[in-house]
């Protein structure tokens, strides 16, 4: 396969490149201080780039596939984020796009686009994860209402999110996939209770929500009810080629090498550095062919079609791969790690030894260990795979 960027693509790069250098030169990168990142934030919305997946209909610039590639790439090479907006801009904007009605997308895609609230996603509960068809939260009709008792968790963000995007139970059915509706819950509804899970990582995101006869307005149901579970398989896919995580592969392999360059790093003077330029090296050649891979999936985009279980090898590779960055990052630092503490994670934390990214690394491993189990484990990514690319039973 050959991919060559068209002319205009080219020039488009260019442009791209330009802007993301020209607000974060070296001496004030990205972490520089959250005033020079709300600066960036606002003149991508001046610009009306800040949603860069949308179409111009809700606001977006319209970009085609090879261009929001051009501008994945472009601002992880510079550490800078491509997406503004957590989880509703993600993985919400697209259903509310593709399925919700013209009053739901007026109500809930400005406060999306403008970064004023905060989404999580209420999918994966006790017993139904890799499984999610086992689900049990029940949304029962009560007059213009759902009653809503159940329990979500691994939800990430909800303890800092406005609203949820839900599935729920609303019949009981044979094939258990079609009782299943998509609802938009708010989170300041009586009946709710958020309880943190502290992870390895020494952060809190994760948490445990749980329902007692909340009560949702039917009309902030999505679409058909008992139609949620072919909306969300949607939402899955677009979550899945973001997992793939390439663009943060790219910026932790570079920043490595740049760091390995360095005289005083920690990898010389655990006396491993010739190992770890070899895997570093390995590491960027396989992360050139998972590219290879998203590039192909990118030509079947622009050619309208949908590139389905490419995602899934995307997925897979591309979490193994980060978390090979990441294990590299801890190899390479060495006995620097060891003072790993909350406050060491800090961007801009004084006085520790060794490098000053050493400690902070070692948070950026643990929460990497996840790549390979939040969005769809390795394990079911591999049995689609098995049975949608190779055809094998
Ligand atoms: C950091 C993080 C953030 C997350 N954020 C969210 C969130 O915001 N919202 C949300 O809804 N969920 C979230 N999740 C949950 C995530 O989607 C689930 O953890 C994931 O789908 C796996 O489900 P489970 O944890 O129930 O494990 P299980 O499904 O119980 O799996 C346990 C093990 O069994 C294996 N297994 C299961 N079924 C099969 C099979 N058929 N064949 C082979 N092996 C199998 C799995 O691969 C795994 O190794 C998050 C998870 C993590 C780790």
């Amino acid at each position: 396969m050959e991919y060559r960027f068209t002319k205009a693509e080219e020039d488009f790069r260019k442009e791209v490149r330009s802007l993301v250098a020209g607000h974060f030169p070296p001496s004030r990168p990205y972490n520089d201080s959250p005033a020079h990142r709300q600066e960036w934030v606002n003149s991508l919305l001046a610009r009306g780039w800040a949603a860069y997946k949308w179409s111009t209909e809700f606001g977006g610039p319209g970009w085609s596939a090879t261009q929001r590639y051009i501008w994945e790439r472009e601002t992880a090479s510079n550490g800078v984020p491509a997406q503004l907006g957590g989880m509703g801009m993600m993985m919400l904007s697209p259903i509310l796009q593709g399925y919700g009605s013209p009053e739901q997308c007026a109500r809930h895609l400005p406060g999306i686009l403008g970064n004023e609230v905060e989404w999580c996603q209420g999918y994966s509960e006790p017993g139904a994860g890799s499984d999610l068809a086992a689900l049990r939260t029940r949304a029962d009709r009560d007059g213009n209402d759902y009653v809503v008792n159940g329990e979500k968790i691994w939800t990430s963000w909800a303890h800092i999110a406005h609203w949820m995007f839900c599935l729920v139970r609303t019949q009981e059915t044979e094939r258990r996939q079609e009782g299943i509706s998509f609802l938009l819950i708010d989170l300041s509804t009586p009946g709710i209770t958020i309880r943190p899970i502290p992870t390895i990582d020494g952060m809190h995101h994760l948490n445990q929500v749980i329902f007692e006869n909340v009560r949702v307005p039917i009309e902030n149901r999505i679409g058909e009810e008992g139609l949620g579970w072919t909306y969300a398989k949607g939402l899955l896919t677009h979550e899945r080629t973001g997992l793939a995580n390439i663009s943060l592969s790219i910026f932790l392999t570079r920043r490595l090498r740049t760091e390995l360059a360095k005289q005083d790093t920690a990898g010389e003077e655990a006396g491993s550095e010739e190992s770890i330029l070899s895997r570093l090296s390995e590491l960027e050649t396989e992360l050139s062919a998972l590219e290879a891979t998203e590039l192909r999936a990118l030509s079947e985009l622009e050619a309208g079609e949908v590139p389905g279980p490419y995602t899934s090898i995307l997925k897979l590779k591309g979490s193994q791969l980060v978390q090979r960055a990441t294990t590299l990052f801890l190899d390479a630092a060495g006995f620097w790690t060891m003072p790993f503490t909350r406050e060491a994670q800090a961007w801009n934390a004084l006085s520790m030894p060794g490098p000053e990214w050493a400690a902070r690394e070692v948070s950026r491993y643990f929460s990497g260990r996840a790549a390979s189990i939040a969005g769809g484990t390795d394990e079911i990514q591999r049995e689609i795979i098995t049975k949608h690319v190779l055809r094998l039973k």
